[in-house]
This record gives structure tokens, sequence and C-alpha cells, in this order.
């Protein structure tokens, strides 16, 4: 317990609140509902993850809290160095409240209502929110399901209540980063199956590999990543409106596994064909293996790649380093 912790806590739920009422009714309200239901979202999913508004304006927040310094610590309004003057962080846009595991909101995100930039304004680091460590949705989706089978990580906050629109309340996003180690260890001490599901396109495909290294250190023999890589040009929010619940749960069942994928991106210009290129991969495969801690996931990764690069799997612990078997 973080005894500077509590008032901050206060205020962001009464921001929270605010951004809420002002949703359903502030004089410029109507942009913003319009804007939500183009985009799929009825009152009830909007309600469920708490979706607001922050109205056009430098002080709305400020008049209806007060408090400067609090809500400059809280990170909901911002210091002018030279004059000293205080202004809302969080102007003309959709708010997503950020909660932690026990549904206290920690920060926000913020959406612009038209092709204003950025399109995404997330709240600065404070002593209650640190990125690398929530993930958007998962206060949510435990609400839904208490041991979700499987939970899908996704990139943005659009991706994860456009599935719950669709009945797919498990989702959660990273918020705008590369998915961390600190995240993933949270993922799996909620559920073993946890399925990555990135934008179809150049930075989606490199989410997945970053997700993928800092996922090798929680592996343990009983759980479970795996990768969705979708249609070029597609995120999980156009693609589950595309398909349906059904359709989409079809996809995630051909997700890769891991091993496929790091197979995939492993022979990626190393030829198995030739002694140069298996050696090559076997190289690579070894740096990243080695993150892997001991165990039977770990031999059978082993196994795996041997196979696949046609050396006797002894050459592949060897380059492992250690035996590579499983023994602490
Ligand atoms: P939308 O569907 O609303 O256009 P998106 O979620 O598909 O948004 P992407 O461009 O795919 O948007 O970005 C994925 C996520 O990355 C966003 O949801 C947001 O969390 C984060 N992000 C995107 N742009 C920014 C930005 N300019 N600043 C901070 N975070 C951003
Ligand atoms: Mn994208
Ligand atoms: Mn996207
Ligand atoms: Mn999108």
């Amino acid at each position: 317990p973080n005894p500077e912790a509590t008032p901050l806590y206060d205020l962001l739920d009464r921001a929270a609140q605010a951004y809420r009422t002002w949703l359903r009714r502030h004089g410029d309200k109507d942009r913003a509902v319009e804007y939500l239901r183009r985009r799929g979202l009825s009152g009830d999913v909007a309600a469920r993850y708490g979706i607001g508004f922050a109205p056009p304006g430098w002080d709305n927040l400020l008049r209806e809290l007060g408090n400067e310094k609090e809500l400059v610590r809280a990170g909901l309004a911002i210091r002018k160095e030279e004059t000293g003057s205080v202004y809302d962080r969080f102007r003309d846009r959709i708010m997503f409240p950020i909660r932690d595991r026990r549904g206290r909101t920690v920060g926000f995100g913020g959406r612009v209502l038209d092709q204003g930039e950025p399109k995404y304004l997330n709240s600065p680091e404070t002593p209650v929110f640190h990125k690398g460590r929530e993930l958007y949705g998962l206060h949510e989706c435990l609400q839904a399901q208490r041991y979700p089978d499987h939970m899908l990580v996704v990139e943005g906050y659009m991706d994860v209540v456009a599935l719950a629109q669709q009945g797919l309340p498990n989702a959660v996003a990273t918020l705008g980063t590369a998915t961390t180690t600190d995240q993933v260890e949270r993922l799996f001490r909620t559920t073993r199956n946890v399925v990555f599901c990135f934008d179809g396109d150049e930075a989606g495909r490199q989410a997945a590999w970053r997700a993928l290294e800092n996922t090798l250190p929680a592996m343990r023999d009983d759980r479970q990543a795996r990768f969705l890589f979708l249609p070029d040009g597609e995120d999980p929010d156009s693609l589950v409106r595309q398909l349906g619940a059904d359709g989409f749960r079809a996809q995630v069942g051909d997700a890769l596994s891991l091993s496929q994928f790091l197979l995939k991106e492993l022979s990626r210009d190393a030829d198995v064909q030739t002694v140069d290129g298996r050696a090559r991969l076997l190289e690579r495969a070894a740096t990243t293996v080695r993150r892997v801690p001991p165990g039977v996931f770990r031999d059978l990764l082993v196994d795996e790649v041997a196979r696949y690069a046609r050396v006797d799997r002894v050459h592949m612990e060897r380059a492992v380093g250690g035996d590579g078997t499983a023994r602490p």
C-alpha cells in the first residue's frame, strides 16, 4: 500500500465518472455517441468498459474536480512550464479508462473523433500507472470469465471492445508498447493459453516477434502461447466485425504454435538444403531457445528445431549450451 497513491486512485475514479457522464449529458456529446455507434459499439459494452467523453475545451476536468496539483500528478492535467498555468490533457476525445486487475482506474487512453493527431493519447507514467505492466481489458475480461480458457492479446483499445461487442470478452491490449515479460507473466497467472493477435501490418508482425522473445522466459510445460497473423490491412476489430465471433474463433483455432512461428522466422533466408543454411539456423535457434527455462517445453523445442534443421539433437543441445535438458 502506497499512501501517496490513495488520493490518486480516488481522483482517477472521479475523472472516469465525469467522462462517462459527459458522454451521456454534455452539450457536445452527439458527435461522440455517433462516433461510437459508427464503430459498432452498443451502450452496454461502452458501459462495461466505462467508456466516456472528454469534451472540447481546456478546463472541463479542472473545473469539475478542482485540485490542479493532484490532477497534474494523476496525469490528467498539464502545467505549462513558462507560465505555470494548467490545462486538461484530454480534450475532445473518446476516453478509455485503463483499469488494473482489481478494477481501479490507473490511467486513460483517449482517441480523437476525427483525423486529428495524435490518434491516441495515453496517460503518462504516474505513481499508479506503469505502461509496461498494465493490460487494457484484463479487469473486464475477469469480470466476464473467472477462469478464461485462453486470452487474446491485441494492440488496441478498439480491438478489445470490438471483440467484446461480438461476444469475445477475453481480449486484452498492450498499451501501444511492446509486450513485456512482466505482462506475459501476468497473463499466464490468469490463463494457460495466450494467443497473440496483432495487426496485419509491418508493425504488427514486428510486435509479434517481440512478444515471442518476451514470452520465452515465461514458458513452462503447462503453458501455451500461440500467434495469429491477420490478413494484410486487418486488425482484430475489423476482422471480428467481418467474420463474427465464430469466424474469428475459427481463425484463433488456426493460430501458429510458438515453435511453428519460431521456425518460420528463423528459417527466413536460411536454406536448410545447405550445410551453411542449417548452421545459420542452428545458431539463431540456439540464441532464442537459450531464453527458455529448462523443462519439457525446452526439450521439445530443441527436438523440433533439430528435426527441422536436420541435425542431430546433440548438436542442437550443444549449441544451446548446458546439456539442453531439464535439470535446473
Ligand atoms: P483505430 O481502430 O481506432 O483507428 P487502432 O487500435 O487500430 O485504432 P493502431 O494504429 O493499429 O490503432 O494502433 C494500435 C494501438 O497503438 C492503439 O490502440 C493505441 O493503443 C496505440 N497507438 C496508436 N497510435 C498511437 C499514438 N499516436 N500514440 C500513442 N499510442 C498510439
Ligand atoms: Mn496497426
Ligand atoms: Mn489497429
Ligand atoms: Mn483499428
